[in-house]
This record gives structure tokens, C-alpha cells and sequence, in this order.
């Protein structure tokens, strides 16, 4: 806690955006971190609430009214050792995590949660800045090797963990960075990705070694990693796109793209990366855009297309406006469901809901129209509601329906389920093991469904939790 009537004396303050006619220029983060001061007073709000149902919302746990505590007291060389004790990468949560710890906040009763994540934020940062992130090699090295396939957020933070516990870690990524959709699927106007190069670095001091350009079950098989290891984690999360319009007249169209067809082409671009071999780029430039899905795919897509200067952005939604105001008292302490602009939409975006795509028309080959019809709150088509929206370039960010099954999946023939889960797993599943083999363990995406980045860090630690404890016995590594 900050200051137990802190919240009666000073108003809730948060980051502001740059202004869009600006940040439209760019590929940089347009976040403006508040000062060291506003920051210490935005703690100060943090007040003795008797359970921190915060804590509990956050998906590492992290220990927020301790850190706010400190925050407040000044002491932030403490706040920033407690915080990295839950949080592997603080400074990536405090930049794009959706905050659930906000809406838990006792204050978001009245609407004026404590700016947790701007706090975090401000913490991780200052902790870099101080230099106060530094490898931590372990002292004794066990002997143990560990192979771990897929270098997103949970593979990342397994990897620290064991790495830190004495284990041989070798961490095997398909693509040529390590970092999964921290690095080529989240633009860089929402997190610039030195962030992730450098946490790379330390690791590598951890003793880390990255493999990158290794497509597990096709370039190396599993089996033989299974063979010379003493333990595997799977972490290739959840990349298999929906497409609910695989029968829709049209469909094969040009212009008609998965969200992350076209994502990562421009991470690759602001990162001098080629683009992978054969590709065709794709562009928003002058383009009208139609996006289909709402959630955090769709609005990356929103705001790349802007920055790449689309004629118009238009982002299609089947459900219904959820309300401007959730029902507190059936909501609280829960994340709610209610109508969140996100900052790419505020860029210029017509979001249109209740609506369903029915098909496409096009000419010399090529998408012109998107033809919709709109549904009542049953997802029924309204008759007589049909019409067409000009559409150079269609989107689908519709979500994910599990892992690439051609690969590791396949080579070693796990039991999935829709949406990615193991058979005889679920998201309460503490174990992290697989039934197909004892060295066998999965987490991330792959393994609870399309997620979080602060749930694949959590599965991650607690993957590497299981996994120290299989080799060793025991692990004193933390759950
Ligand atoms: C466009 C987009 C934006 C998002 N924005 C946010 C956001 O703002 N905030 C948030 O909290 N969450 C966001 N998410 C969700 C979040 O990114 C994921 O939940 C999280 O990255 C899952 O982590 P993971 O480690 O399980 O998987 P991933 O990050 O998907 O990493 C899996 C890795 O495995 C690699 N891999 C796969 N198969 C193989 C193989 N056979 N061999 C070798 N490597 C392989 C992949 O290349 C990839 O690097 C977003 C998701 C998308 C798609
Ligand atoms: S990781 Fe997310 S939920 Fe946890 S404190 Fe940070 S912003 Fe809140």
C-alpha cells in the first residue's frame, strides 16, 4: 500500500498518447511515461484495502501493493527486486498487458483504479536505466540439458528460470529473432523491440543458447531433441488462424489476407529483417481496409494500416456493442466485458458491430467489395440489411484455433484439442507434463488457447517450476 487516505487527496493520473497526426508518422512508441513524481503519487493512491484483490488479478502475482508501497517510500532499486521476483519482463507487461490487476483494484469500484501498470512500467524502465537488470548466472551448473521449442513469452521465461536454476538451456525458434509475437506479431508502435533484444542478451550471460532459424519437425526432429535432452518444453503457442470464410464466395480473391500474413511483414521491415523467402508484400498504402475481428489482432492490423497510409480503416465486429459501463456489482473484482477503444481504433477507425461478412467481389482478380448482412444479438442475418463496403485489402484477424499442427504436433503425434489444449489438460493444470512422455512438457498459448502475454510468462515459470522439479527432485524455484 501507498498512503492509506492517498486516494481521498490526489487524483487518478495515466499516461497520455502523443496526438495521432504525429504518432501516424512514425513506427515508435507514442506512450508518454509520466513523471517520477506523478509516478510516486499515483502509488501514493495505492491504500490499505485489506485484500489485494489486484494480486490476485494479475496473472504472475505480482506483489503490487508492496512495489507501490516502496514506489511511494522511494525506494526503487526494492520495488524493481520485488517486482522482477513474480515478472521476468516487467517492462513488456507494463507497456501491453490488458492490466486485469486494474480491474480487481478495489479503487476501480468507483471507476479510479490505481495506475498499476503505468507504475510497473515505470519501475522496469528505471531498473534498466539504473542498470540494475543484470544477468544472474547460476552458481553450479547441474548438468541437466534442456531443450525448449518456440522463443515466445513462454519459452522466454522458462528458459530464464532454468537457466538461473544451473540447466543447459537451448531454446529453438523457427524465425530468425527470438521473442515469438513479442517481436513479429506486436508492431513496434505498441512495444519497440530492443526491449526484447536486450532481455536476449541476458539471457545468453544466464547461459541461454538460441537457436534461431530451426523449425522444429521439419529442419530438426523433435524425437531427436527428445532423444538428447533431458527434458522438452513445448511453448510453439497457438498459430493456427481461424478463417470462418473458407466456403464465402470470393475467398480467393487477392487482397485477402490472415492478420499475421501481413503483421509481421512490417516488423521485419522497421527491422531491416528480410522478408521470408517467396513472400509477396503486402500494403495498406492507399488502400480502403476492411479488418474482420476485433481483440488486439485486429487493432494492430488498424494501426499498422494508418501508419502505412490506408485510404480508410474499417474493422468489422459480429457481436454486439458491448455496454459503455459495466454492471460493477456482477463484475468486480473480474476483467468485464464492455466498449474499450483501443489506440489504434481512436486513430481513425469506423468500427462497425453486429455485422457478418458474407462474401466477396472483386475485379481482374483482385478484392473490390466486401458484402455483409447485419445479425441480431443471436448472430442471425437481418433481412433485408445486406450491403457492400469498398475493400481493396481484407484483414481477418478472427483469433486462433490452435498450434500449427504439421510439425512438432505431428512428429509426435500430441493430442490436441480446439483451440490448442492438450487432451487431460486444462488451465488449472498445475503439472505442465504431457501424457506422451515423461520428458515431455508444454506452456504458453499452445497449452491454455490463445492468451496473454502475462499468462505465457506465468505458464513459462511455471513450466520451468516443473520441470527443475522432474530433474532434480526438488526446485526451489518459484511457482
Ligand atoms: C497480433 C497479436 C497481438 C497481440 N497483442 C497482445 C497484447 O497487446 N497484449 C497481450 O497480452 N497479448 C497480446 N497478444 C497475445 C500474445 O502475444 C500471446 O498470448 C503470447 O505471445 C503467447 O506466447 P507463447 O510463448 O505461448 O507463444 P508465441 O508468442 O506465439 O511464441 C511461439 C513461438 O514458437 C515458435 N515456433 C512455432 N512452431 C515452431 C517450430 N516447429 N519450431 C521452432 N519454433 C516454433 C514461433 O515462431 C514463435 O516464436 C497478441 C497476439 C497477436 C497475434
Ligand atoms: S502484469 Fe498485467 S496484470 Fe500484472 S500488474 Fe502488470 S499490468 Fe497488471
Amino acid at each position: 500500500m501507498g498512503k492509506p487516505t492517498g486516494f481521498l487527496e490526489i487524483e487518478r493520473a495515466d499516461r497520455k498518447y502523443r496526438p495521432v497526426e504525429e504518432r501516424l508518422k512514425h513506427w515508435k512508441e507514442f506512450v508518454e511515461p509520466l513523471s517520477e513524481a506523478e509516478v510516486k503519487k499515483q502509488a501514493t493512491r495505492c491504500m490499505d484495502c485489506g485484500i489485494p484483490y489486484c494480486h490476485n488479478g494479475c496473472p504472475v502475482n505480482n506483489q503490487i501493493p508492496d512495489w507501490n508501497d516502496l514506489v511511494y517510500l522511494g525506494d526503487w532499486k526494492q520495488a524493481a527486486d520485488n517486482l522482477h521476483s513474480t515478472n521476468n519482463f516487467p517492462e513488456v507487461t507494463g507497456r501491453i498487458c490488458p492490466a486485469p490487476c486494474e480491474a480487481a483494484c478495489t479503487l476501480n469500484i468507483d471507476d479510479k483504479p490505481v495506475t498499476i501498470k503505468t507504475i510497473e512500467c515505470s519501475i522496469a524502465d528505471r531498473a534498466i536505466e539504473e542498470g540494475w537488470v543484470q544477468p544472474q548466472p547460476p552458481e553450479k551448473k547441474t548438468g541437466k540439458k534442456v531443450a525448449i521449442i518456440g522463443s515466445g513469452p513462454a519459452g522466454l521465461a522458462a528458459a530464464q528460470q532454468l537457466a538461473r536454476a544451473g540447466h543447459d538451456v537451448h531454446v529453438y525458434e523457427k524465425n530468425e529473432r527470438p521473442g515469438g509475437l513479442l517481436v513479429y506479431g506486436i508492431p513496434d508502435f505498441k512495444m519497440e523491440k530492443d526491449i526484447i533484444a536486450r532481455r536476449v542478451k541476458q539471457m545468453e550471460a544466464e547461459g541461454v543458447t538460441f537457436h534461431c532459424g530451426v523449425r522444429i519437425g521439419h529442419d530438426l526432429s523433435a524425437k531427436e531433441l527428445e532423444n538428447t535432452h533431458d527434458a522438452v518444453l513445448i511453448a510453439i503457442g497457438s498459430e493456427q488462424p481461424f478463417d470462418f470464410f473458407a466456403k464465402s464466395p470470393g475467398r480467393e480473391l487477392d487482397g485477402i489476407h490472415y492478420a499475421m500474413d501481413f503483421l509481421p511483414q512490417q516488423n521485419r521491415r522497421n527491422a531491416g529483417e528480410p522478408q521470408k523467402p517467396k513472400t509477396r508484400e503486402i500494403s495498406a498504402k492507399g488502400k480502403h481496409v476492411i479488418v474482420i475481428g476485433g481483440g488486439d489482432t485486429g487493432s494492430d492490423c488498424i494501426g499498422t494500416s494508418f501508419r502505412q497510409g490506408a485510404k480508410s480503416v474499417t474493422q468489422l465486429e459480429i457481436m454486439s456493442m458491448p455496454p459503455q459501463k459495466e454492471n460493477k456489482a456482477l463484475s468486480w473484482p473480474h476483467w468485464p466485458l464492455k466498449l474499450r477503444i483501443s489506440s489504434s481504433q481512436a486513430e481513425g477507425a469506423k468500427t462497425e458491430y453486429s455485422i457478418s461478412t458474407t462474401g466477396f467481389t472483386g475485379e481482374d482478380g483482385k478484392v473490390k467489395k466486401l458484402h455483409y448482412t447485419r445479425v441480431n444479438a443471436h448472430l442471425q442475418p437481418i433481412e433485408g440489411s445486406e450491403g457492400a463496403l469498398d475493400a481493396d485489402l481484407v484483414l481477418f484477424a478472427m483469433g486462433f484455433s490452435g498450434p500449427v499442427e504439421t510439425d512438432v504436433i505431428k512428429e509426435l503425434q500430441l493430442p490436441v484439442v480446439p483451440r490448442g489444449r492438450f487432451k487431460g489438460l486444462d488451465a488449472t493444470d498445475r503439472d505442465y507434463s504431457l501424457a506422451a512422455s515423461p520428458k515431455l512438457f508444454c506452456a504458453g498459448d499452445i497449452r491454455r488457447g490463445q492468451s496473454l502475454v502475462v499468462w505465457a510468462i506465468r505458464e513459462g515459470r511455471q513450466a520451468a517450476h516443473a520441470i527443475d522439479k522432474f530433474l532434480m527432485g526438488t526446485t526451489v524455484l518459484p511457482r
